[in-house]
């Protein structure tokens, strides 16, 4: 009975683990959704493709590789730099 108890904790801790796990990848998953989300709002307003910190044109080679790119590179590296502490994910 004992053993069966531990048992049943370890699974418990497995669900629980797993759980963490998905929540994590549905919370990842649903920011990515509201990226594109907002780069299709920004294509109908015709704002797509400008830069929000220069109001520069974003390279079309840069939008490819990151559709959801808010920044030029020039403007994304910089907000690294200043704000590397801050580990903010890629737009
Ligand atoms: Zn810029």
């Amino acid at each position: 009975m004992e053993l069966r108890r531990r048992q049943l904790a370890e699974l418990e801790e497995v669900i629980k683990e797993l759980r963490g796990s998905l929540l994590a990848q549905v919370s990842r998953d649903v920011g990515a959704v509201r990226g594109l989300e907002s780069a299709l709002t920004r294509l109908a307003q015709g704002t797509y493709g400008v830069c929000i910190d220069c109001n520069g044109e974003i390279d079309f080679e840069r939008l490819l590789a990151h559709p959801v790119a808010l920044r030029c590179f020039d403007c994304q590296e910089a907000r690294e730099r200043t704000n590397s502490h801050l580990a903010e994910p890629k737009p």
